[in-house]
């Protein structure tokens, strides 16, 4: 079977890469490896565009949450599904420096579009402990991401373009111009494998650090659902009547798996924020694919060009993934040139 393109790995990256390769005609197979996760399927899927304790602009959020906004919509009407949703984040401030902060912000043209000040905890009252001030954040974002993957599996499988199956890179067979793996023939194979990269023969010279993030599932009864609450952690809506709580930063790691240190720790946390009771029915971990400039990772092999790879969506991938998702269809499509700030030639491979 001859394709355009064969894509390993379908969380965030592979999904949104397809749907634009797709879209402008090309044909698509990928093959991910279902019993291995990823991040993309453990991520409460927020778009915040205003992100750490000195409250600093996302990279490139202004470009970026149009276009996330625009795209979502567009697998939203083909999908018949809702994936995306404008949330505004509390975010709970613990000092008068941070409030002040805050404010100075508030009040910067630059900040203005997303920090606001808030008066008090707003639909959250009752529910969560006293904090020293309230900001609120508005632009901000929540994407379905587990629903959509879910959702691309199932039609990509009907159409007989999904193979759920490890790649063993040992396999890849490279012809002129072709790559050849088992009974499939493609012009261009591109590696979207999270942090799998750091296994990729072809790849793994560029500097995937990869960190780890645990998050709990938890019930809260009566717990708003139309906000998005920033205290320690997070505490954002997810499927069903459950609740997201999350996530850690760790950036040591021996093992992909749960730790009872990190259970610990996020229930405390959630224990000073809350005011109501909570119940933990689940807990998991995955390592997100995060580089050592923050920056994804877009761009051909230099040897092999009909290997390419997409990748290094970071901590970020539900804003990243649509827009470099298009930008590398059009790359690989029009010979658009990549642009820099995301080319892998930033990394040399020796
Ligand atoms: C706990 C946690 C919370 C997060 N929260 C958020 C959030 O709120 N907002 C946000 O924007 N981002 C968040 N992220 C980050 C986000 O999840 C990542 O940026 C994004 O998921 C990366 O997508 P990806 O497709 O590159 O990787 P992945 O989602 O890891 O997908 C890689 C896929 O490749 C497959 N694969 C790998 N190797 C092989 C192989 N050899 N054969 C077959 N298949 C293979 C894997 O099975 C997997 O399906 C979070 C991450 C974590 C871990």
């Amino acid at each position: 079977m001859h394709f355009d393109f064969l894509l390993i790995g379908q969380g965030l990256a592979g999904a949104l890469l397809a749907h634009f390769l797709q879209k402008a005609g090309a044909s698509v197979a990928i093959i991910d490896d279902a019993q291995r996760g990823g991040a993309s399927v453990e991520a409460a899927g927020l778009i915040n565009p205003i992100t750490g304790r000195r409250f600093a602009k996302s990279w490139r959020i202004d470009e970026l949450i149009p276009f996330a906004e625009h795209t979502y919509a567009e697998l939203e009407a083909q999908f018949q599904q809702p994936f995306f949703q404008y949330r505004p984040i509390i975010r709970a401030l613990f000092s008068a420096k941070e409030d002040n902060d805050w404010v100075a912000r508030a009040g910067e043209s630059f900040f203005s579009k997303y920090l606001k000040e808030a008066s008090d905890e707003g639909p959250l009252r009752g529910f969560i402990q006293p904090a020293y001030g309230f900001g609120q954040i508005e632009g901000s974002a929540q994407v379905e991401v587990a629903a959509l993957l879910s959702a691309f599996s199932a039609r990509s499988k009907q159409e007989g373009r999904l193979i759920q199956a490890n790649f063993d890179h040992s396999k890849l067979i490279l012809e002129k111009g072709k790559a050849r793996y088992e009974t499939l023939l493609a012009d261009r194979v591109v590696f979207c494998e999270g942090y799998g990269l750091h296994k990729n023969p072809f790849f793994n010279y560029l500097p995937m650090e990869g960190n780890k993030g645990e998050v709990l599932l938890v019930r809260i009864p009566g717990f708003p659902r139309e906000v998005i609450f920033k205290h320690k952690v997070f505490i954002a809506p997810f499927g069903g009547d459950l609740f997201w709580i999350g996530a850690s930063y760790l950036r040591e790691f021996t093992d992909e798996l749960p730790s009872a240190g990190e259970r610990e720790r996020m229930e405390n946390h959630l224990r000073r924020a809350l005011k109501t009771p909570f119940t933990v029915v689940d807990h998991r971990a995955a390592i997100r694919p995060t580089v050592s400039d923050r920056r994804p990772l877009l761009g051909l092999h230099p040897e092999y060009p009909q290997l390419a790879v997409f990748n290094g969506l970071g901590t970020k991938g539900s804003s990243l993934a649509p827009f470099w998702g298009a930008h590398f269809a059009d790359v690989l499509l029009q010979g658009v040139p990549l642009d820099p700030e995301v080319d892998i030639r930033r990394f040399r491979n020796n």
